[in-house]
């Protein structure tokens, strides 16, 4: 298998550097937690009525030796496909849960921690295991976390997602669909799957007050919400026009630069100081 990759990389010129990169990166991916590259951030998701920090967002990034800060949009498919992201997301749910804990420590009071989880994550027999241990590790009670899916990764909604998500379901946790309205499933999975939100993908947010057809979708989508019984999360909210609209139709919550980026846990600290 590793003959055949060189002979690709020596033979299409165009390709190699991708694949070598793409090979290089999923390397040095094994040995990120061991090397203690991986740290998180944290963005604010916010009351629409409340103004208020209600929960926050969990965003891993990767500091890489060489190549510097690297995008999860970039290195998440890696970890996916070499099957790393198994380790990387309990990583990310144990250090995530024990920050959780800290500020909680700390005297700040902070209901929940919304945390991104991978289609294979699901896919894999231990994460109710995994999401129990790291719960009772820390100390926090399951209505502390949202666990975040993107609609794209339930397109083979098999038995066997339904099945894991309602076990997480009853044990308390929420679950939240990442990216609404750019999986084009069929939306019959709302009705199969134990799901407590919806978060609005930022495309359709962005469209807000400039396309028509845009505009109708976010308010479609909160009202289809709304009548499901499921809160709704508008993503990516930068200006203060998203936002208003987003009040008229009575959205829940939003994140967006417009109240912050995604912080360090330094920063998140002196942000929940001042609150
Ligand atoms: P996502 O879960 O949809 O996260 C939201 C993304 O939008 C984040 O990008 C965030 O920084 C960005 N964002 C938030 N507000 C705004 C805004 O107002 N404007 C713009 N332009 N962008 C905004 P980020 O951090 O680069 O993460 C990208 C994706 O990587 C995430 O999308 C998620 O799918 C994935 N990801 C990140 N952390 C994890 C993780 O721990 N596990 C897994 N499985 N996936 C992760
Ligand atoms: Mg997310
Ligand atoms: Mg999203
Ligand atoms: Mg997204």
């Amino acid at each position: 298998k590793a003959a055949g990759r060189n002979h690709f990389m020596f033979f299409h010129a165009d390709m190699s550097r991708l694949a070598v990169s793409h090979y290089a990166m999923t390397a040095d991916l094994r040995h990120a937690i061991a090397r203690d590259e991986f740290f998180l951030n944290f963005q604010p998701i916010v009351g629409v009525q409340s103004g208020q920090i209600e929960s926050m967002e969990v965003l891993l990034r990767w500091q890489h030796p060489v190549l510097g800060l690297v995008s999860p949009v970039e290195f998440i498919p890696l970890a996916e496909s070499s099957g790393l992201i198994v380790a990387i997301g309990e990583w990310v749910l144990r250090t995530a849960c024990t920050q959780l804990q800290e500020w909680r420590s700390l005297g700040y009071r902070l209901p929940h921690l919304a945390i991104n989880l991978s289609a294979i994550q699901i896919h894999h027999s231990s994460i109710l295991q995994t999401v129990t241990r790291i719960l009772a590790e820390t100390g926090l009670t399951a209505s502390a976390l949202e666990l975040e899916i993107t609609e794209g990764s339930l397109m083979n909604n098999t038995d066997e997602v339904v099945a894991t998500l309602s076990a997480l379901s009853q044990l308390g946790v929420q679950i939240s669909i990442d990216d609404f309205g750019t999986g084009y499933s069929s939306l019959s999975y709302l009705k199969r799957l134990p799901i407590d939100t919806l978060k609005i993908d930022r495309s359709f947010v962005m469209d807000i007050g400039d396309a028509q057809d845009g505009t109708a979708i976010v308010a479609a989508i909160i009202a289809m919400a709304r009548s499901l019984n499921l809160k709704v999360i508008a993503e990516g909210v930068e200006s203060a026009q998203q936002l208003a609209f987003l009040q008229a139709q009575e959205c829940d919550q939003f994140q967006g630069y417009l109240y912050s980026k995604p912080l360090s846990a330094a920063e998140m600290r002196q942000r929940l100081l001042r609150a």
